[in-house]
């Protein structure tokens, strides 16, 4: 066993462990975790600071994952677009390759919470029938491995599959998501950034929702990573009573960023069955990229997201104010200070748009539209995503 694993293996699964650890209701515990398991790893365990914390949120069982009646397990409906087992087709360039349902620590807000937990990874005939799909399939330029946790694969699996993926000629880009740097960084070990090395491009987009997860050691197995060359972006999932806080979610970007970790997504939180006393409203999101677009670097800005129910795939999400009109002649913007711009259309036939001597009225529904005195709108200028 290597040392992450016997470090896995402390981790707390028991209601009896947990309710000596952290005080709580044993039997409460134990109805919850019959259908939706628990592992908290030593080192998450550590971060939590007090019942009911942002840590605690997400991984110790709540009573009302099991009051959650009407909701569905499969929201997305990957199972529905799975043409292969473990393979998930949604969209058109690309695939999801469920490699195991074993996570480092269970979220209590996952939207696999129908699968994760159930021991072992995927088989090799499985993994033979996956890699003929994807053969077959010439669009496919882009596999994600996720879970369940892909990094919970001892490394002689991982490159196995790492190996089968890269026998397809048309693949080009394999991306893993995972929580293992967050929860479990003794997992980052020198051996695995060796073996990743080996199949580049490898992406990875690790997942974090509070800043108080970025420790010293989890900074560290990042730069590992990093170290590797490997890109790094992080998954945030919109949390009530964790995260949906503009100035904990600027927190959380900044701490990506030191940790060299590109803030990706934002997530919607996805409807699944025992999960919905997470779920904010989508108002709430938007403030928060408000409260970060403009205010800080763009760097630190991620992609708000919805899921869209029923497979719609990921629909992203902007405050509906930043362009006010737009027309043959030009837009009209807002900008974080809710001041407001006009940007011309190239060619409309009407002449350079006039900056000097004021603008033409563009027509438009009922939106003030003057550009103060001294700020011009930006043109094409060659310092576009420097913010
Ligand atoms: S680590 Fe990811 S897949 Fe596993 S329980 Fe958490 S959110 Fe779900």
């Amino acid at each position: 066993m290597e040392t992450w694993q016997k470090i896995l293996a402390q981790s707390v699964v028991k209601p009896r462990d947990l309710a000596a650890r952290l005080g709580v209701d044993e039997k409460e515990i134990e109805d919850i975790v019959g259908p939706y398991p628990m592992r908290i790893t030593p080192t998450v365990l550590a971060t939590i600071k007090e019942p009911g914390d942002a840590i605690w949120k997400q991984v110790v069982p709540d009573r009302a994952e099991m009051e959650d009646f009407d909701a569905p397990n499969d929201p997305l409906e990957e199972d529905l677009m799975s043409p292969v087992p473990h393979l998930v087709h949604r969209y058109p360039d690309r695939a999801l390759l469920m490699v195991t349902n074993q996570c480092p620590i269970y979220c209590r807000f996952c939207t696999r919470k129908r699968l994760v937990g159930k021991p072992g990874f995927i088989k090799k005939g499985d993994l033979d029938k996956a890699v003929a799909y994807l053969r077959e399939h010439t669009e496919v330029r882009d596999v994600i491995l996720s879970g369940g946790d892909p990094l919970l694969l001892p490394d002689h699996l991982l490159e196995k599959v790492f190996k089968a993926l890269r026998s397809i000629p048309h693949l080009e880009i394999v991306r893993i998501g995972s929580r293992v740097p967050g929860t479990l960084p003794q997992r980052i070990t020198p051996q695995l950034c060796e073996i990743v090395k080996k199949y580049h491009p490898i992406y990875m987009n690790l997942h974090f929702n509070h800043p108080d997860e970025l420790t010293p050691e989890v900074t560290a197995a990042c730069g590992m990573l990093a170290d590797a060359g490997i890109p790094l972006g992080a998954q945030t999932v919109l949390l009530k009573g964790v995260n949906d806080d503009p100035e904990i979610m600027k927190r959380l970007m900044h701490k990506l960023l030191l940790a060299r970790v590109k803030p990706y997504y934002l997530y919607q939180a996805d409807l699944t069955k025992g999960t919905n006393h997470f779920r904010t409203t989508v108002e709430t999101g938007l403030e928060i990229i408000r409260a970060l677009q403009g205010h800080t670097s763009g760097m630190a800005v991620p992609h708000f997201v919805i899921d869209a129910p029923g497979g719609g795939g990921k629909v992203p999400m902007l405050p509906g104010d930043y362009l006010v009109h737009m027309d043959e002649d030009g837009v009209v913007l807002n900008n974080y200070e809710h001041k407001t711009f006009r940007y011309p259309q190239p060619g409309n036939g009407h002449g350079p748009f006039d900056m000097a001597q004021g603008r033409r009225e563009l027509p438009m529904a009922g939106a003030p539209a003057s550009t103060p005195r001294g700020a011009h709108p930006r043109s094409s200028d060659c310092c576009e995503g420097s913010s």
